[in-house]
């Protein structure tokens, strides 16, 4: 299934809350760094290039927020930002796996930073999986996906780069990780299909993370 039913309601308060300022705070690159104030945190993950950076940019109506890679793979960290108008959501960017020319010694540092922070983080309320729509779920997506399940993280697939495949291609991709989702524990069963080119799902997905923030910080 995808693109689940929001009221008008639901996505005037997803426009509210990205309408709020933004805000990076802070570039973690070890666990001892993650912030300590309780703020409940929403974080983005997905494999190197999936159009992360983009798909933040377009949720935040800017073009600068999080970096679109040149060179792919380059965001090494876990980056915070503040949403919503008493900022009190973190969203999180969260290094894109999978990159090809990565070293050895980059790509242990990266997997243990994401295994540490998907483990143990209360905080954390959902992660939205970022699958790029021309390709679908990858190993290295199914291995992010076992350990989610495993921390009982709630996570919900976003589908990007919608405009690129043909209509009966992404219907079967829609499909094909529609079903795996199913068999998988801690996994939203609906998808969220998106597009940062053509701003197809950004909406839906506003609405989606809006309705995980606190009341207070959408008015
Ligand atoms: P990241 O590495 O996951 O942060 O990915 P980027 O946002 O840097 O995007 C990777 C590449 O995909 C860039 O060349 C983008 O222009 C392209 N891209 C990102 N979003 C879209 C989209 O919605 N549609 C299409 N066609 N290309 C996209």
């Amino acid at each position: 299934m995808a693109n689940p039913d929001f009221t008008a309601a639901d996505l005037r308060r997803g426009e509210t809350l990205f309408k709020g300022p933004c805000t990076f705070v802070k570039g973690v690159v070890d666990i001892d760094g993650l912030p300590r104030d309780g703020k409940p945190e929403i974080a983005f993950a997905g494999r190197s290039n999936v159009g992360k950076s983009s798909l933040i940019n377009a949720l935040a109506g800017r073009t600068s927020l999080a970096r679109v890679s040149v060179t792919p793979g380059r965001t090494r960290e876990l980056n915070f930002f503040t949403l919503g108008k008493d900022q009190v959501l973190y969203l999180v960017d969260m290094p894109g796996y999978g990159y090809a020319k990565a070293s050895k010694a980059q790509v242990k540092g990266w997997t243990r930073l994401i295994r540490d922070y998907l483990r143990g983080r209360r905080e954390l309320k959902r992660v939205y999986l970022l699958i790029d729509a021309r390709h679908g779920l990858k190993d290295n997506d199914r291995d992010t996906m076992t350990l989610m399940d495993e921390a009982a993280i709630s996570y919900q697939a976003v589908l990007t780069k919608a405009d690129e495949p043909k209509a009966a291609e992404l219907a079967k991709i829609i499909e094909q990780v529609s079903a795996e989702l199913t068999k998988r524990p801690a996994a939203y069963p609906e998808l969220i299909v998106t597009s940062a080119r053509t701003g197809a799902g950004i909406s839906e997905l506003r609405a989606a993370v809006a309705s995980l923030a606190p009341n207070a910080i959408v008015r």
